[in-house]
């Protein structure tokens, strides 16, 4: 790593802006990770001034989604994902989990940050089944269109989308039930969509968190009600036990706290192309 500058550090031939807030590196914070800086750490603590159990709703969220994956390619049969919004490298992987269970499995990581992708591609330099790119959500064209997941992603057989933690970042206004109906629209019959955020259940500090996140510049609606996120999943049948709280989502031995009330607040759950 070079440092340039206070403002931008060069990692692989990225570049990458230490003063703004990261959503990936926040959440890399939460998990425990290293990749992060002050403006990242300072956002998170403002977050766990209003919820203290915010580390714990990442934590859920991350098991939620080895979790579902190991029902994707150990029940579903699955053997080829896209990883929107994949975050950081972290323990457990998807492309790891996925390969654990099938080594032919294909992944492809998607980020619109470009931290993720420096610290992927180094992660996953050797790694043939395996790739990331730098994309937005909001232009799914760039990403099915894009060389890498042609290359890795036959679309004509059922492959797996996972939205987790992502939607959520996205304004009223750049639509993500349009975006997820787009994206839906684009899974063959059996093809599978995970969807997970932050979730509204009227809990008044939910407001406080979401005036934290809009301040930090992480979004302005990033808790939305269940009513609001199950639309997501329109025409698809959803996989036992639906859109729920992480803790009631087929729970591994390693979750978190399961019994914390602050699970309500991050939800999640998979569906299926018919
Ligand atoms: N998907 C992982 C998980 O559930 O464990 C990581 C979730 S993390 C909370 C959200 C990730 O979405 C971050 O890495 C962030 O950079 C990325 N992200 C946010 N908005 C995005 C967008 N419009 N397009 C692509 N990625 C985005």
């Amino acid at each position: 790593d070079r440092l340039l500058d206070s403002r931008v550090k060069v990692l692989s031939d990225v570049e990458v802006n230490t003063d703004e807030v990261s959503i990936a590196r926040v959440y890399d914070y939460f998990l425990g990770g290293k990749d992060n800086f002050a403006v990242d750490r300072a956002a998170c603590a403002a977050m766990m001034e209003v919820v203290p159990e915010t580390p714990l709703l990442a934590q859920a969220n991350r098991c939620f989604l080895r979790q579902a994956v190991r029902f994707l390619i150990g029940e579903a049969g699955i053997r080829q994902i896209v990883d929107i919004g994949s975050g950081l490298p972290t323990a457990g992987n998807v492309h790891e989990i996925a390969q654990e269970i099938d080594p032919a499995t294909h992944v492809v990581y998607v980020d619109n940050d470009p931290i993720v992708l420096a610290h992927a591609r180094a992660l996953l330099a050797t790694d043939a089944r395996t790739t990331v790119i730098n994309a937005d959500l909001r232009e799914p064209d760039a990403i099915f269109g894009h060389p890498e997941t042609a290359r890795l992603i036959d679309f004509s057989q059922p492959f797996a989308v996972l939205l987790g933690g992502v939607l959520m970042h996205l304004e009223d206004e750049e639509d993500p039930e349009g975006v997820a109906a787009d994206i839906r629209g684009r899974l063959p019959s059996g093809g599978y969509l995970l969807v997970s955020n932050t979730c509204d259940t009227g809990e008044p500090r939910a407001r406080e968190l979401t005036r934290v996140f809009a301040e930090s510049g992480m979004g302005t609606r990033c808790f939305r009600t269940w009513e609001e996120q199950i639309r997501y999943f329109d025409g698809l049948e959803l996989v036992e036990p639906g859109l729920v709280p992480h803790n009631r989502w087929r729970p591994g031995p390693d979750f978190p706290a399961p019994d914390n009330p602050a699970h309500a607040m991050h939800i999640g759950g998979v569906g299926r192309k018919p």
